[in-house]
């Protein structure tokens, strides 16, 4: 008898977006991500990453083509109620607030009272490094403890999944290679589902299970990178001849993609 195959956390069939200036942005994408998975969208600029990801979240309906999610609940009207966060490329703070009033804000808005809310976040913080950094404001943070409270806040829900559009663009390398690792940690101590957005070959490499190269004009699926490699990842592999291997697979695709 065949094995039953579990049911993927979410399931893209047919997705097309075109924006009503007439842009293709997206066009017939098919994609299950598996629960737990670690996936990377890579591709240049303009090929449909952002807006794959905000349709994820439920930010602007495709114009065809169908996203299910099996597993969660949905409500009264048949609408899935999605259990996500969401990391942009800023990190989005408020700066009137410290960044244990940030990251207590989703718990606020689901009505979680305070000191559950203090609790949790404060447990958030420290997961990503800022234990002791409750009471300090974004203008006395750096770019990446900025980040880091942005992550902070999107995980202090538990969500089932987390989005990422290129939350790392904009910092320094060392800084960057720094929060890959504590991502990876978080990742596999958490047990989210990620789907991280970035052009950066190495950083996919790095990070992924999983690499869902696209080309742009329209945006499309080119090629699916199943990365071998181990997990843990840390530095060591950084600067392995298998990381270098899996990152000559990938920018060939890549390249093959931009060529397209
Ligand atoms: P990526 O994230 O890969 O850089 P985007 O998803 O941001 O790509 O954009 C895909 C295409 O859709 C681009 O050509 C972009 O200019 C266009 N686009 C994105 N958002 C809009 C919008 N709101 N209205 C019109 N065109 C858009």
């Amino acid at each position: 008898m065949a094995r039953q195959m579990p049911k993927p956390l979410v399931s893209l069939r047919g997705i097309t977006k075109q924006f009503s200036n007439g842009t293709l942005a997206v066009r017939d994408v098919n994609l299950d991500i598996p629960q737990g998975e670690f996936l990377s969208l890579l591709g240049p600029s303009g090929c449909g990453k952002s807006t794959l990801l905000r349709m994820l979240a439920g930010l602007g309906a495709p114009s065809a083509g169908t996203i299910d999610w099996p597993t969660m609940e949905h409500d009264a009207a048949g609408r899935p109620m999605r259990d996500l966060g969401f990391v942009f490329q800023d990190p989005t703070l408020m700066p009137w607030q410290t960044a244990m009033g940030n990251v207590t804000m989703p718990l606020k808005l689901k009505g979680v009272g305070r000191s559950e809310a203090e609790a949790r976040s404060a447990e958030a913080l420290k997961m990503v490094g800022l234990a002791g950094f409750e009471k300090a404001y974004p203008r006395e943070l750096s770019g990446g403890m900025k980040m880091r409270v942005s992550i902070a806040r999107a995980i202090v829900t538990r969500p089932k999944i987390l989005l990422m559009d290129e939350p790392f663009a904009a910092l320094d390398e060392i800084t960057r290679h720094k929060l890959n690792n504590d991502l990876l940690e978080l990742w596999s101590g958490a047990g989210f589902t990620a789907v991280f957005v970035t052009h950066s070959v190495f950083e996919s490499v790095y990070l992924s299970q999983r690499i869902v190269v696209m080309a742009a004009r329209p945006g499309r699926i080119m090629a699916d990178i199943a990365v071998g490699a181990p997990y843990p990842r840390d530095e060591r592999f950084r600067t392995s001849a298998d990381y270098a291997g899996w990152c000559r697979v990938a920018s060939d695709k890549l390249k093959e993609a931009i060529g397209s």
